[in-house]
């Protein structure tokens, strides 16, 4: 859909780029919805965090979206 410009389920091709999810932390708190790896998932303190934040792309017509990394090699892991 990024990409592509077009919607997968209805076709439309009037899509709402980049809009930011919304998520609600401690005491209501607002901040932009993320996604995270860990380098170290087992270990228990330093788990080497990767992070980053996530937009979305809306169709206007069905509402379908997608969710994008905004950063995607941040968080990709080693092999
Ligand atoms: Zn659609």
């Amino acid at each position: 859909m990024k990409r592509t410009g077009k919607c997968p389920k209805c076709g439309c091709t009037d899509i709402i780029a980049d809009a930011k999810a919304i998520d609600r932390g401690h005491g209501n708190s607002q901040q932009e919805m993320s996604v995270a790896t860990f380098r170290k998932p087992e270990a228990l303190i330093f788990k080497e965090k990767q992070e980053t934040t996530v937009s979305a792309w809306i169709c206007s017509d069905c509402g379908y979206i997608e969710f994008y990394a905004d950063h995607p090699t941040r968080i990709k892991l080693p092999k």
